[in-house]
């Protein structure tokens, strides 16, 4: 044997070996570079590799139906033909509790657009059976908007995102532009309870020409005091629009409807003062 063979064989096979496993590397850190950064993991245990794991899909609930004026049950969110008003919403369909995981997947959405997380939003959207029972095939899907500032400090509105989604599921148009916010409002979550049910008023506006006569499914999140969908509705119905339903991905329904209870018997006189 070549004293000599030996060893040049063996530093060959080494660094061919670890060329390979460089390339690899780098090829592997080049695809999933955001991956590295920020580890897809469960929204709710922490589960690495999914941003929703098998157990957790499990708890997603699909909420209950409810009449968007008086929040007691109604079959399909039909609003109760005794609460109907001019400017009300006709119908509501909330997809699910605002429970975890949904919590989790929209807050994490809120702050850091994932495409990922869609994803795993949308295909839950499509497991929902009350979004076949009314037919919408005749509706323009809006999203909420956001105040110019907001949306540029966030970089995108998650409204515009998953309505845009739903609309698709639902196979119907969307249109951003018809509805647009005139006042700059904080962000409602931060407010107390009165100011959230009143500061809303007046706030959006819509585009006369694409309105009148049109059925229009209005988009948010989260429903917790409706505050923003019966606002967004009113502008649309001042205008001339013929039925104005809402539709988001979660409720705190339970939540408002204590609010309202709360209301009603501190002889403030409810929740309608903000239609
Ligand atoms: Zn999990
Ligand atoms: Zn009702």
């Amino acid at each position: 044997m070549d004293p000599g063979e030996e060893p040049g064989i063996s530093t060959i096979t080494k660094s061919d070996l670890k060329g390979r496993v460089l390339c690899f590397r780098v090829k592997y850190y080049q695809m999933s570079l955001l991956d590295f950064i920020f580890p897809k993991r469960c929204v709710v245990c922490g589960e690495y590799g999914t941003y929703l794991c098998k157990k957790d899909k499990t708890e997603i609930k699909w909420a209950e139906t409810f009449c968007p004026v008086c929040l007691k049950p109604s079959i399909s969110g039909t609003t109760h033909p005794k609460c109907k008003k001019k400017l009300s919403l006709d119908g509501l369909i909330c997809l699910f509790d605002y429970t975890r995981p949904i919590k989790q997947l929209t807050h994490q959405l809120k702050y850091r657009f994932v495409k990922d997380l869609v994803t795993v939003i949308e295909s839950e959207i499509k497991k929902v059976k009350v979004l076949k029972e009314i037919d919408f095939h005749s509706y323009t899907l809006l999203p909420v908007p956001l105040s110019g500032s907001r949306k540029n400090w966030r970089g995108f509105n998650q409204a515009e995102i998953l309505g845009e989604t739903a609309a698709k599921f639902l196979k119907i148009p969307y249109d951003s532009e018809i509805l647009t916010k005139i006042k700059d409002t904080k962000p409602q979550a931060k407010l107390p309870r009165k100011e959230r049910l009143t500061q809303l008023k007046g706030a959006f506006k819509a585009r006369t020409d694409t309105v009148y006569g049109g059925y229009f499914l209005v988009f948010d999140d989260v429903w917790t005091t409706g505050a923003t969908l019966k606002a967004a509705a009113a502008a649309l119905k001042r205008k001339g629009a013929a039925k104005v339903w809402g539709l988001t991905l979660a409720t705190s329904h339970k939540m408002a409807r204590l609010e309202r209870f709360e209301l009603s018997t501190s002889g403030s006189g409810g929740s309608r003062s903000i239609h």
